[in-house]
């Protein structure tokens, strides 16, 4: 007789959470992806991506696309999280990272599982009480908080990294001022007519900008929920 899990309908979809359709995402990404920095392919490897979403679309987790995750937020897309994290720790692993809305967790987890210190603030509670519960699940050591992530999080301040997961139509100055000498800032900015992924290297004191090309974020909004 079949093991009884194998007749369960949730067996059907299993396959596709598995350790197989990760390495297939990492291969994706290494490939059309153009993804080279091998920490964060394998740190993208470790982080069950299924587990960030929720469980009627967990079968979609490792396709190459955003997912809602409620409250109108989205995961992002496993190629858009690769690249900004590709371009945090390119000249260097950062220290002290902090993350600009943590949404599903997922990005905050990458990060804490390549072995930053990592700090995130999310604006919508919900959301939040929700990521918590997956870093714990997880074992990973994110900190977190729940306010307005503009305003930075000045008592963990400078930061070596800081990740924005939100499009502004300007780049935050309490962001910059938490910017360590050395440090690395990627963030979507753009209004209307398109956002475009931007890194800031603060260098000597000043602030080197480079354009990572085109990208699309959900809006970064002021206030809680
Ligand atoms: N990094 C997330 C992506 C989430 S989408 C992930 O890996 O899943 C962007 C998130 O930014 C949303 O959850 C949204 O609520 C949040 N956000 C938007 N404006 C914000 C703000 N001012 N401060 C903190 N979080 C914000």
């Amino acid at each position: 007789m079949m093991p009884r899990y194998l007749t369960q309908p949730e067996a059907k979809g299993l396959g596709m959470t598995s350790q197989r359709a990760r390495d297939r995402m990492i291969e994706r990404l290494r490939g059309e992806g153009g993804i080279a920095d091998e920490r964060v392919l394998t740190a993208m490897r470790t982080v069950p991506r299924h587990l960030f979403i929720d469980e009627a679309l967990a079968s979609r987790a490792y396709e190459d696309t955003a997912l809602p995750i409620g409250n109108g937020q989205t995961i992002s897309q496993p190629w858009v999280v690769a690249r900004m994290t590709e371009a945090l720790v390119e000249h260097g692993m950062p220290g002290r990272v902090l993350e600009v809305g943590t949404g599903s967790g997922y990005q905050a987890s990458v990060l804490a599982t390549l072995g930053l210190e990592t700090y995130s603030v999310e604006r919508i509670e919900e959301l939040l009480r929700i990521a918590r519960r997956r870093f714990r699940h997880q074992g990973l050591n994110v900190r977190t908080r729940h306010d307005d992530g503009r305003a930075g999080w000045p008592e963990y301040a400078p930061f070596d990294g800081i990740i924005v997961t939100a499009g502004a139509a300007a780049m935050e100055q309490a962001l910059l001022d938490q910017l360590a000498e050395g440090g690395t800032l990627v963030a979507p900015i753009g209004g209307p007519s398109g956002q475009r992924l931007l890194r800031l290297r603060r260098i000597g004191g000043e602030l080197v900008q480079e354009d990572l090309g085109a990208v699309v974020f959900v809006p970064l909004l002021p206030g809680t929920l």
